[in-house]
């Protein structure tokens, strides 16, 4: 079974009004966070399955508010996204992110770059400002494209149409890699795939889960060996996200899973932590 969150009914729930409250004052509150700079990002390490080098990191956005304390991005990012405060929300992150890259390229010297990944929500896949903005960022900070993973969930591209395909094509065609997040969980065509200009997909976390058991359910490990093949034949990566224990990346790694991100290698972490973890990992 699923874990909280996703669907909540707030009928007859006394605390209600006040999360009613919070979220009024919260979203308020937003465009002045942003201009004050509470917001962060924490980064999580991608790890690669067959030999256990860090290859990039995963920015995750963070709100530092002045009474609430650090919020996580289901508490804020949906009111941004109402609001569409999440376009310049969005770019700061981009922005953000991206000079991290730079920095640990600096770091670790060109030969073997540290890529990042970064969420886009679907407002601002419809902004026109889109791949200007994207390639603006990336040349101010002297970054190559292909440092650079777009991940978009899956729900926002199902039925998408050539206009909604278009930015992230030219993105693509750049050498951005796109990723579809979540996957397996938006009920899309596999055959869908094809037409999109993808390069990841990342497996929801509900199939991580499955792996916890063993010996797994056999239904679900032929589901992600079925995934696996297919993204492979189509020439796409397979990251896999939520892995907490080293059996679940035992496990994805036999079912040729490339990627893995989850707490068994980090938490998301400030950028420190990640110089740590590859610097460990390319001394040995
Ligand atoms: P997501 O893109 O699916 O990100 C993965 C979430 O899983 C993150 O939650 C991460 O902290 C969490 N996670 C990582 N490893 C594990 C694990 O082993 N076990 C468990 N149980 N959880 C794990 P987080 O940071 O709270 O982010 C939640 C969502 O907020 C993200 O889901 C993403 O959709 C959204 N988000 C985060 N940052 C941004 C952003 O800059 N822009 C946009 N548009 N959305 C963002
Ligand atoms: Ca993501
Ligand atoms: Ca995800
Ligand atoms: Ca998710």
């Amino acid at each position: 079974a699923k874990s909280a969150g996703g669907n909540r009914f707030e009928l007859a729930d006394p605390e209600a009004d006040a999360r009613a409250i919070t979220r009024h004052g919260l979203t308020t509150a937003l465009p002045a966070a942003l201009d004050r700079g509470e917001f962060f990002i924490e980064y999580q390490p991608l790890v690669h399955l067959g030999d256990g080098s860090v290859r990039g990191a995963e920015a995750l956005v963070r709100w530092l508010h002045p009474q609430h304390g650090v919020l996580g991005p289901d508490r804020f990012i949906p009111l941004a996204e109402h609001t569409g405060l999440i376009v310049p929300l969005g770019r700061w992150v981009l922005e953000e992110s991206i000079r991290q890259a730079r920095e640990w390229r600096e770091r670790y010297g060109a030969a073997d770059p540290l890529r990042i990944n970064v969420n886009l929500s679907p407002c601002q896949l419809t902004h026109p400002g889109l791949v200007q903005d994207t390639v603006d960022i990336l040349e101010r900070a002297g970054v190559a494209p292909d440092a650079l993973c777009l991940e978009v969930t899956e729900s926002a591209l199902i039925g998408a149409d050539d206009d909604l395909l278009k930015p992230l094509r030219r993105l693509a065609e750049m050498g951005v890699d796109i990723a579809l997040d979540d996957f397996g969980t938006g009920y899309s065509n596999l055959a869908n795939l094809r037409r999109l200009p993808v390069s990841v997909l990342k497996l929801d976390r509900s199939f991580t889960q499955s792996m916890q058991q063993f010996p797994a359910d056999p239904v679900d490990l032929k589901i992600v060996e079925g995934i696996v093949s297919l993204a492979h034949s189509l020439d796409l990566a397979v990251t896999v996200e939520g892995v907490e224990t080293g059996a679940q990346a035992e496990q994805l790694r036999i079912l040729g899973c490339d990627t893995a991100q989850g707490w068994y290698y980090a938490r998301p972490g400030p950028p420190e932590r990640l110089h740590d973890l590859a610097l460990v990992d390319a001394t040995g």
